[in-house]
């Protein structure tokens, strides 16, 4: 390892020869090995396991309005936690309509791998660019069930949206709106493609707490909390890495 990674390891955890450490390769790999030497520019050490984050029960895809300020920062690393696979952020009516720069792009990758790092999941989610809503609506990603979080819906809750779908259902999108909410022609576009709008109580919840709200009961209904036996790990022999 080379760069800030091996800054960090020498000079913030202040790690030596013979010490355990885990990383990642950025494409699903999570790797045991054991520090072998500390230079100044470079760390080495020597693989001694590899596995991968076992996939979903259910694959979660997270349709978010682009909010303002800090608050998508805090999104892609909760969803990030939280097990979202895909993120895919949106401009809306009533939300914003500025592109994010390159920058705040990257940013956004950071945030995510450094949650990756934190919370030990080996794949990160993947960051999809901004698109407009309406597009988002009518070119889903493939999924079994599609919803859309709307504070006026007064028939469907989460629980009676996915009890039916429950078993064969593999893969859920679900769109959470801006600090403005959806236009009634947005939920009307997205219920005419499919979408089920739902309900999450009678208070008007802020977005990013919709949004982390709504993930964590999701994940939890579709069973993508439940504890993962380590035995369940997929264990595979050790490969060469590029970079070492
Ligand atoms: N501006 C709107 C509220 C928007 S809240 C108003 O004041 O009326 C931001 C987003 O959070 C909404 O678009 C919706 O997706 C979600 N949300 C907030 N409260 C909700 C609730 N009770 N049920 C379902 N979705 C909710």
């Amino acid at each position: 390892m080379t760069g800030p990674e091996a800054h960090h390891l020498r000079t913030v955890l202040r790690l030596s020869p013979g010490d355990p450490i885990t990383f990642f390769d950025g494409t699903g790999a999570r790797y045991q090995a054991r520090i072998e030497r500390i230079l100044k520019d470079r760390v080495t050490a020597t693989i001694i396991g590899q596995t991968r984050d076992l996939p979903p029960k259910v694959h979660l895809h997270l349709g978010q309005a682009l909010l303002k300020g800090q608050k998508m920062d805090l999104i892609l690393q909760k969803a990030t936690e939280l097990g979202v696979e895909a993120i895919y952020p949106f401009y809306s009516e009533h939300g914003i309509h500025k592109q994010p720069r390159d920058t705040q792009m990257d940013r956004w990758q950071r945030i995510v791998i450094e949650a990756c790092k934190q919370c030990d999941r080996a794949t990160p989610p993947e960051i999809h660019t901004p698109r407009e809503v309406t597009d988002l609506i009518t070119q889903p990603p493939p999924c079994d069930a599609r919803l859309i979080f709307w504070e006026h819906e007064t028939r469907h809750t989460l629980k009676d949206v996915l009890a039916p779908h429950n078993k064969d259902c593999r893969s859920v999108l679900f769109l959470l709106g801006p600090e403005g909410g959806f236009s009634e022609t947005e939920v009307a576009c997205a219920q005419k493609e499919g979408f089920i709008p739902v309900s999450l109580g009678p208070r008007i919840l802020r977005a990013e707490t919709a949004t982390l709200a709504a993930t964590a009961i999701l994940q939890f209904t579709l069973g993508n909390l439940d504890p993962v036996l380590p035995d369940d790990q997929e264990k595979s022999p050790c490969a060469p890495l590029s970079n070492g």
